[in-house]
Order: C-alpha cells, then structure tokens, then sequence
C-alpha cells in the first residue's frame, strides 16, 4: 500500500525515518486515527481540532492547514481504496544530529499518515454483535491522558494484561477508585434507564465517539445522560458498561472481571443507541 510521509507518496516498504527521530527515542509525537465509513472519514474535523490540540499540549508547531490535510488523505484513500478503513496519522517532532532530551532549537517534525483496515462492528443486523469482557486494572498512566500522545507503553501494559486474562479490555480505576476509562478506548455505563460516563479531564482522552454518542443520546432524548465520577463500585453493579472508540465504535462489554454484567449479554439501552450511531454512521 501506499503511505504518506514528509511531502510524499510512496509504497509502505520504501517509508522509513532515522533511528533518532524522536518518536523512536523517546515516543516524542501525537497521533489520530480517523474511522473512514463507505470511502467517507467520519467527523473528520472533530479529529483535527483534537490533533491540533495535542500538538499544542507538546509545543509542537506544525505548518500544514485543513486543505493540505484533506489533499493527503484523498490522495491516500484514492491509492488505497476501500469500503471501511481508518487513517493513521502520526507527528513526531522529528531527528536531529544526537540524542538529547531537551527540545531541538529548529524543528523539523515527522509526518506519517497511512490507511489501516477497518472491520466495522455494528453493522446491519445487531443481534449478531455479541459483545466483548473486560477487566478492572489500577490506572498507571500520566497525567495527561487528554493529548494523543504515542507514548503508549502503559496503555500496550494495561492492555497487554486483558489479553493475558482472555479478556477484550481493561478498564482503568484511578488512585481514588474512579473509573478513568479503557486502555485505548471510553468507558460508559447504564443505571436505572440512565447512560453515565467519566467527564472530561486530564485524565482520559476526549474521545471523538464518546462526544458523539454523547450527542446522539442527547439529541434522541429517550435516556438521561450524565457526565460524572463513576466508582469502581457503580462500574461492576451497572446494568450495563459500554467501550467506545473510532475502532470499537459501541461495544457493549457482557462481563467483567468473570462476572456477567446485567443479564450477560448486550443490554436495551446499547441496542437503542447502537441503533443511533448506526443510522449517523450511514448518513
Ligand atoms: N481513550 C484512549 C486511551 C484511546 O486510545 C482511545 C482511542 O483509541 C479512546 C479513548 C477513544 O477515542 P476515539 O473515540 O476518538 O477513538
């Protein structure tokens, strides 16, 4: 496949970047990933705000505008056509001469943007999504889960450790027994007819679907939302718990830490609103 990086386009095996960018020495970048629906990218803007935002966080400036932006990922998605796939778009501040830690006086970021395949999981029929399992884990990260950074390690541990438990995900509990939220993914639940999720902070990531399920369920005015704490105690007695992300989309979690949630299998108020993101998503 093609990908883009620097100003040009060029075939996967031929991109490659020095050994002291940055990104490789000290995971010194940002990143997004876009969800892209039928050849569209889904809230595209939405993604670009948050980019640049996370750039800003890291005082990283970077001169390419919305224009430049969309010409690369046209340009991307027309050498790499499909139905569902996502853009992956990563801005290190770049390699210099050695390896310090303080920030280059000049700088000259790396840019990599590449498409990835994309298996859409609420699709036509959503009885046929059966759900994933999740564990509760302590939160190990920074304090500044808010940027897109590539500085992952944690969130690959966090993971790494559901994996190892046969479970899909694991979600996080901070230091005060606070849902935070899943190792690459939002975390919702549903109590008494009412859809509650962590707000924002510095310590989760502003999700791009946790924002527009948020809309959605606002908009469609059947279920009570609340963006609030949540403890780890109103997490495994939920009627539900959802994970969202651009890869996840909904994904209604039918039991956590071994213990079915709810009746152990997706709830009514996910299918409601699944049924919300699926009917945006075609739009
Ligand atoms: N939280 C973390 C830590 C993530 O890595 C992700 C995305 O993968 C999300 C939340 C969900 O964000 P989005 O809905 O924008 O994909």
């Amino acid at each position: 496949s093609d990908v883009y990086l620097n100003g040009e386009m060029l075939p996967l095996e031929k991109a490659q970047i020095s050994v002291l960018d940055r990104g490789f020495l000290f995971g010194d970048g940002v990143y997004e990933v876009i969800p892209v629906f039928h050849g569209h990218p889904l809230r595209l803007e939405k993604h670009m705000e948050r980019l640049n935002a996370s750039l800003a966080a890291i005082q990283l400036p970077v001169e390419i505008t919305i224009t430049e932006w969309r010409s690369i990922f046209d340009q991307l998605l027309s050498r790499n056509p499909g139905q569902h796939q996502a853009l992956y778009l990563q801005i290190s501040r770049g390699s210099y001469a050695s390896r310090q830690h303080g920030f280059p006086t000049e700088t000259r970021p790396t840019v990599f943007v590449m498409t990835m395949p994309l298996a859409p999981r609420i699709n036509d029929s959503l009885d046929d999504v059966k759900g994933g399992t999740a564990i509760t884990a302590p939160d190990q990260r920074w304090q500044r889960c808010d940027i897109k950074s590539t500085s992952l390690l944690s969130n690959v541990m966090h993971h790494q450790l559901a994996l190892n438990s046969g479970a899909t995900e694991a979600i996080l509990v901070d230091a005060e027994g606070r849902v935070t939220e899943g190792s690459s993914s939002n975390v919702f639940i549903v109590r008494d007819g009412t859809i509650i999720t962590p707000p924002r902070s510095h310590k989760i990531l502003s999700g791009i679907t946790r924002a527009l399920v948020l809309e959605l369920v606002v908009n469609d005015g059947t279920y009570p939302c609340e963006e609030r704490d949540v403890s780890v105690n109103e997490l495994t007695t939920a009627d539900e718990i959802w994970i969202t992300s651009s890869s996840k989309e909904i994904l209604p979690i039918i039991e956590l830490n071994g213990i079915p949630v709810g009746k152990g299998k997706p709830g009514g108020v996910w299918r409601h609103v699944a049924g919300l993101y699926q009917t945006y998503k075609a739009g």
